[in-house]
């Protein structure tokens, strides 16, 4: 690409200070980008690609609130300015080789690590750290994000007591980051929804029609889906009118990009389970006093937050897939360990602290930082390689360590731009890596 020659459709230059990080979540292809266009001060801000000028009206982004911060429309040929549109880019005249030959480094080069000049200033001084210093690092931002978390269960539990606190923690959780917020309603009104149901089925009919997710028609998976939904709705349908002022409308769910077996249905569905056993508190609080062997921390954790077999839940990941052939867990080890180090462990933690046992609090905190890692996602992933230049990381070999890195990224990253702008992070790094030298 001729960098040095990008011109907007009405003849600006264009200087690319950062591309910004490629989105994984809908909106804009380009979160975060640095970018000078002209004379103006280089500006923050997302970049939009599209084959063609007209996409921009044509696929809803002038109506999208999600693309109003798109600096530059990126687009093959075809380019004129729009009037109230982003500046655009043509970019069919700017390429330094022919497309084949871009297609074949493109395919050869490998997408996990990013290239040097795109990393972040901490990313040289974090890898002249030896992995012992950069896990010290790691660890004593995992013990920040552990204690902010155990401060917001200790100020709920104020207010709304210990168990409602744990709930809500978990509703949470559950609700992923796109779904935080109904989960939390719903977790709010929980002794309204749970009083007096009898049974999972009960209160999954409750929660479905509560969170405004149970389908209103028949779906197309088959007449088990269709039993089930019609149980529901016979169900729902008599105690409806006594909800009415806590339902949720189905708006406030979002479904883009999620994958079947997080979606909000069957969490909730899976709820339903933990509630209706009625003892979830007490073994969580027996987990916490056994004495365990660090290896067994995970699965044992899972036993308890294992439903029961499930009539249609564990055969189907939605309403409308097909019956499975073989039952799935409603909670996979990878959420578990999420809800571990999010939710029970600061929990239990602050517990202890309000119980004054130390003793008990040092078991905790040993199960934190003991605890194996969790499954991969694009938070870390774009973490990993800013902040360490890597693709995989020897210091990130346990969920504290991966806790840390995102502490990093929100206390640092989030407050400064792709091209690391007035942060901090740089120098302390160098300060702390000068005392653990000493
Ligand atoms: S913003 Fe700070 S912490 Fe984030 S990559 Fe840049 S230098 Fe590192």
């Amino acid at each position: 690409m001729r960098r040095d020659q990008l011109k907007t459709a009405d003849g600006k230059t264009v200087r690319v200070l950062h591309p910004g990080f490629a989105s994984v979540e809908g909106g804009p292809d380009f979160r975060g980008a640095v970018i000078q266009i002209g004379d103006a001060a280089p500006r923050s801000g997302d970049v939009e690609i599209d084959l063609r000028v007209g996409g921009w009206r044509a696929h809803g982004h002038d109506r999208n609130p999600n693309f109003q911060n798109v600096l530059l429309h990126v687009v093959w040929k075809d380019a004129r300015p729009m009037p109230n549109a982003p500046p655009v880019l043509p970019l069919s005249h700017s390429l330094d080789a022919p497309l084949g030959e871009l297609e074949l480094w493109l395919e050869n080069e490998s997408p996990r690590v990013l290239p040097e000049n795109l990393r972040g200033q901490c990313c040289m001084v974090l890898r002249e750290l030896d992995e012992t210093r950069q896990s010290k690092i790691l660890d004593s931002a995992a013990r920040v994000r552990f204690q902010a978390k155990a401060g917001q269960f200790r100020a709920r539990a104020r207010h709304a007591g210990w168990e409602q606190a744990l709930w809500e923690g978990l509703f949470r959780a559950l609700g992923y980051k796109h779904n935080v917020w109904p989960m939390q309603n719903l977790a709010e009104s929980r002794l309204r929804w749970a009083n007096g149901a009898n049974s999972a089925f009960v209160l999954q009919a409750r929660l479905l029609g509560i969170s405004g997710l149970l389908p209103a028609e028949l779906t197309r998976a088959g007449k088990s889906a269709d039993g089930y939904v019609r149980r529901l709705w016979d169900c729902w349908w008599r105690e409806r009118e006594g909800f009415s002022d806590c339902v949720l409308p189905r708006s406030v769910w979002k479904f883009h990009g999620l994958r079947p077996a997080n979606h909000p249905q069957r969490r909730l569905a899976l709820v339903a389970h933990w509630i209706a056993s009625g003892n979830l508190v007490q073994k969580l609080e027996c987990w916490c006093a056994a004495g365990l062997p660090d290896k067994s921390l995970l699965v044992s954790l899972c036993k308890i937050f294992e439903a029961e077999r499930d009539e249609f839940w564990s055969w189907h990941w939605t309403f409308r897939s097909a019956r499975l052939k073989k039952p799935q867990p409603l909670l996979g080890a990878a959420r578990v360990t999420d809800l571990a180090v999010n939710v029970i462990l600061p929990w239990l933690w602050t517990r202890a602290a309000e119980g004054k046992s130390e003793k008990l609090q040092r078991v905790i905190e040993h199960r934190y930082f003991a605890w194996p890692p969790a499954g991969d996602n694009s938070v870390l992933r774009l973490a990993r390689q800013r902040l360490l230049g890597v693709g995989q990381s020897r210091a990130l070999q346990s969920a504290a360590a991966q806790q840390g890195l995102i502490q990093i990224t929100r206390d640092f990253c989030e407050h400064s731009n792709a091209v690391c702008e007035n942060c901090r992070f740089p120098e302390l790094v160098r300060g702390w890596s000068g005392r653990m030298a000493t």
